[in-house]
């Protein structure tokens, strides 16, 4: 295996990634289909590296929380193979990457009745749909012990304000969602599945806790931070997969090849990403892509990748 650079020089090299990645500042939108995330200072660049050891290295705004938005998908479905085993789940949803757009609803009518993958939007709500639980808050009470423990930080709140603003203004993923309750896909309460998925995007992280996601992803479900077993291996080595075939939406292949690290990406401007072994990363800043991806957040992952030897595809 590649060895990653010593300690004092993997701080630097954060840091470089981080003065780097400024370059790409004011380029890319806030995104309007969540109006309350076009409030935000879009000026922040945070990034994070947790290593395979548990040493953390930081630059930039890295007390900054803001929602962690798509990325809760990945934790949503390892809650439900949890709960109900991988099969069942497969059931619900596919693993299939399609290249649709992330709230994509075309498919679902014409060509098949189970989303495509548990990064869609309408993937993640069926993903929702498994979990266990008699009602919302238990459900989300569920969804948030193991988020906290993936995050490092059993602290964890929502946003109230964020999930409110996308329950009112989130037509498309209510159509979504019925869509599938029609499909057979999922059965109960639309409202509740979305609920409970819109709590889990409006979870408000910081950087450096998205780099120790990272990190017990690319451990295998081991924190390298405390040495306990969060996860299941397999459960890793599937939401790595998943990363790297649909992580970063319909830009995953250019992803791929510029950074070449399994990565999930939200529309607020976050990154994890999971390198096999060596590190976690976790990069923040609200500007994105016409792709729903953080401008800077592609570059300072584009040169800590090649600086620190991260490449695991
Ligand atoms: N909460 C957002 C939505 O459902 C998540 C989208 C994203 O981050 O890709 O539209």
């Amino acid at each position: 295996m590649i060895k990653m650079k010593e300690k004092l020089s993997i701080q630097d090299e954060v840091v470089s990634a981080y003065e780097y990645a400024k370059n790409w500042m004011g380029q890319g939108d806030l995104p309007n289909f969540i109006p309350e995330l076009t409030h935000v200072n879009p000026n922040r660049l945070a990034v994070s590296v947790t290593d395979s050891d548990g040493n953390i290295y930081s630059a930039g705004n890295i007390k900054d929380r803001f929602t962690i938005q798509s990325i809760s998908k990945a934790i949503a479905l390892a809650l439900a193979i949890e709960d109900n085993g991988l099969d069942e789940v497969l059931t619900h949803v596919d693993i299939e990457p399609c290249g649709d757009r992330f709230n994509s609803i075309y498919r679902l009518e014409l060509m098949q009745k189970r989303p495509s993958n548990p990064f869609l939007n309408a993937g993640a709500i069926a993903v929702c749909s498994c979990i266990q639980g008699h009602d919302v808050e238990e459900k989300y009470e569920r969804l948030h012990a193991l988020a906290g423990k993936l995050l490092g930080n059993p602290k964890i709140e929502y946003s109230k304000t964020v999930c409110l603003c996308e329950i009112k203004t989130g037509h498309r993923n209510r159509a979504l969602a019925n869509m599938l309750l029609d499909n057979g896909i999922c059965s109960g309460n639309p409202e509740e599945h979305l609920e409970l998925y819109y709590r889990g995007c409006a979870l408000l992280v910081t950087a450096q806790e998205l780099s120790r996601f990272g990190a017990i992803l690319a451990c295998d479900g081991v924190d390298p931070c405390t040495g306990d077993e969060i996860l299941p291996c397999s459960t890793c080595e599937l939401i790595r997969a998943l990363m790297a075939g649909c992580g970063l939406y319909d830009r995953t292949g250019f992803f791929n090849i510029t950074v070449g690290i399994p990565a999930k990406s939200g529309s607020s401007g976050a990154i994890v990403g999971a390198s096999k072994g060596r590190a976690g990363i976790g990069v923040f800043s609200p500007r994105i892509d016409g792709k729903g991806n953080s401008v800077c957040g592609i570059q300072a992952m584009k040169q800590l990748s090649h600086r620190l030897n991260l490449r695991s595809l």
